[in-house]
């Protein structure tokens, strides 16, 4: 029997249930079980393809080209295993699929209605994505007393109730306030969130008490004595600065043990948090940091929403930093700035990254930061639209091409380096914007030699073709001798013209892999410049490959020769 861990937030969203989440799934993964998140968004949304990433966060891609929420980016980042785009559930799936399902005639004349049909169907979405697994932590979006979360309380209800409370675990994670006048910590809220989920029938089991403080005796008896519940079962989870620490922090309060007790488990094995401890130990210790660009068409919304915006590059560097013993220093560089003022402002930065991005605004200010980078021998890392300008750049200014551009931004260039392949202007012209990206996993050829190559090699990332291994991956047949392959995952519409590569190559770009399309098509992946410290543009989002433990190869280089430019 399949076992589940249900996270539910009480009081106030934001306050690190994600992260929670994904602790959980490690410790129980430390303890020998083999475990996996679900997220559930309460929105109609049917994804999160088309949120604002300024207002919703990142929007995560999986292997088999999900965009869903950034919270299945924590679970990842710290189980180290690729999640399904079914991992995540919306509102809006599960009406769509009883709606599609209803006009099909399945339902025989039968009244389909708020209960059984929408509980039951997020059911077996809940079923489905745990199949494989021993246990599965379920994190339902927003807060317990949100109308639209009724639904998704009701189902799991009905989960414990059929597989047994030995089988369904609650986790409430409240938030305690320190309100400044009073300057002490209140527990009301978290009381009224206990009496909420004790309206829909749900007993919490477990429950975290975020704050900024820990939790003294006097709190933690006033709340064992409201919920009911034994007082080793509230667990004190203050405010810290690094996420990775969250499990560890949770294992001192012994909460793997106290969830296997619940579910009626025994630990398979001893934990062992030695690799982990270290990455963490790194991180806090690092022996150098580094200013680091982030180079971008910004909002005004503030620093905080930025990060998350763009989380996945931050624990890219995070997670790359740890392991060479650098502490990356992010700013934001707003391109449009480099438009009026010129490139000066980038002087004092050891590194500058451009990010994905669509449209128009700030291109040029882009374009005029990667001559600055690649002309003053600064390192450069650019992903997805970083790369495509990086090759613009390079037309211009280096193959001479005047006026060489994208056509997402200059329909009518002459030199149209980045380009619409006809696949993809087909799909334009026929659908709306859903389903007109290259998403998900691809894989790429890599040529023996580049520094692509060195850096994927060097942490075991290179794969060996072989045709069975290839097939979720899209890769097409393969006419080429090379047999080594990487896997990153893509989200864009336009690619690099290959009817300019030779050009860009004969000039003295190396283009280091290639996704080869089953009709022969080749597709840049990657592309770097000797004789430069760093200078790599990649069409994927290796960031969305990078765990913990397990650092993603370019930003590892580009950090390293942040490291060996600045001794
Ligand atoms: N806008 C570009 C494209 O669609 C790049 C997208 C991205 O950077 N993710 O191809």
């Amino acid at each position: 029997m399949e076992k589940y861990v249900v996270v539910i937030g009480g009081v106030l969203s934001g306050v690190g249930k994600g992260i929670a989440t994904a602790s959980i799934g490690k410790i129980l993964n430390e303890y020998g079980y083999k475990t996996t998140g679900i997220k559930i968004d309460p929105y109609i949304n049917y994804d999160a393809g088309t949120l604002r990433p300024t207002e919703h966060g990142e929007v995560w891609v999986t292997n088999d080209g999900g965009e869903i929420d950034q919270d299945l980016g924590s679970y990842e980042r710290f189980l180290g295993i690729d999640i399904p785009k079914q991992n995540n559930i919306t509102t809006g799936q599960v009406y769509k699929a009883i709606i599609d399902r209803e006009r099909k005639g399945e339902y025989l004349g039968e009244t389909v209605q708020f209960i059984p049909h929408i509980p039951n169907e997020i059911k077996d979405r809940i079923r489905t994505a745990s199949k494989d697994y021993d246990i599965t932590i379920i994190e339902i979006g927003g807060t317990v007393g949100d109308y639209e979360n009724i639904p998704f309380l009701f189902a799991v209800k009905g989960m414990e109730r059929e597989f047994g409370k030995e089988n369904l675990l609650y986790v409430l994670i409240t938030y305690m306030p320190i309100p400044s006048h009073i300057g002490e910590m209140k527990t009301k809220p978290t009381q009224q969130a206990i009496k909420l989920l004790q309206e829909n029938g749900i007993i919490p089991d477990i429950i975290l008490c975020r704050g900024k403080e820990p939790l003294d005796d006097v709190r933690r008896k006033k709340i064992e004595t409201y919920a009911n519940i034994k007082r080793e079962f509230v667990i004190s989870a203050p405010d810290i600065k690094i996420v990775y620490e969250v499990p560890i922090n949770f294992e001192r309060e012994n909460l793997g043990q106290k969830i296997l007790t619940k579910l009626n488990l025994k630990s398979k094995k001893e934990p062992n948090w030695e690799k982990w401890n270290s990455q963490l130990n790194n991180l806090k210790n690092p022996s150098t940091s580094s200013r680091i660009g982030m180079v971008g068409k910004y909002l005004d919304i503030g620093e905080f929403s930025l990060r998350d915006a763009y989380v996945s590059i931050n624990e890219a560097l995070v997670h790359a930093g740890a392991t060479l013993g650098i502490k990356p220093k992010i700013e934001w560089i707003d391109s449009k700035e480099i438009e009026q003022q010129g490139t000066k402002m980038l002087e004092n930065y050891d590194g500058i990254i451009i990010p994905g991005g669509f449209g128009t605004t700030g291109i040029e200010g882009k374009i005029k930061a990667i001559q600055y980078v690649r002309e003053n021998k600064i390192p450069f890392l650019g992903l997805c639209l970083g790369m495509q300008l990086a090759a613009v750049e390079y037309a211009r200014n280096v193959c001479k091409l005047k006026g060489a551009h994208s056509e997402e931004i200059d329909s009518n260039t002459q030199y149209p380096i980045i380009t619409l392949l006809p696949s993809q202007q087909k799909a334009m012209r026929e659908s709306l914007y859903g389903g007109t990206m290259r998403l998900g996993a691809y894989a790429a050829y890599i040529k023996p030699g580049t520094l692509v190559y060195k850096l994927y090699k060097k942490e075991g990332r290179i794969k060996e073709d072989t045709k069975k291994s290839l097939e979720p991956y899209r890769l097409g047949k393969l006419s080429q001798p090379q047999t080594e392959y990487i896997i990153e995952r893509h989200r864009h519409r336009y690619e690099l013209s290959p009817e300019f590569e030779k050009t860009l190559e004969d000039a003295g770009l190396i283009f280091s892999g290639h996704h080869h399309r089953l009709d022969g098509v080749k597709l840049a992946e990657f592309l770097e410049l000797p004789e430069h410290p760093f200078f790599v543009g990649t069409q994927a989002h290796p960031e969305f490959r990078s765990r913990f433990l397990s650092p993603a190869p370019l930003f590892l280089g580009f950090l390293l020769a942040i490291k060996n430019n600045t001794k």
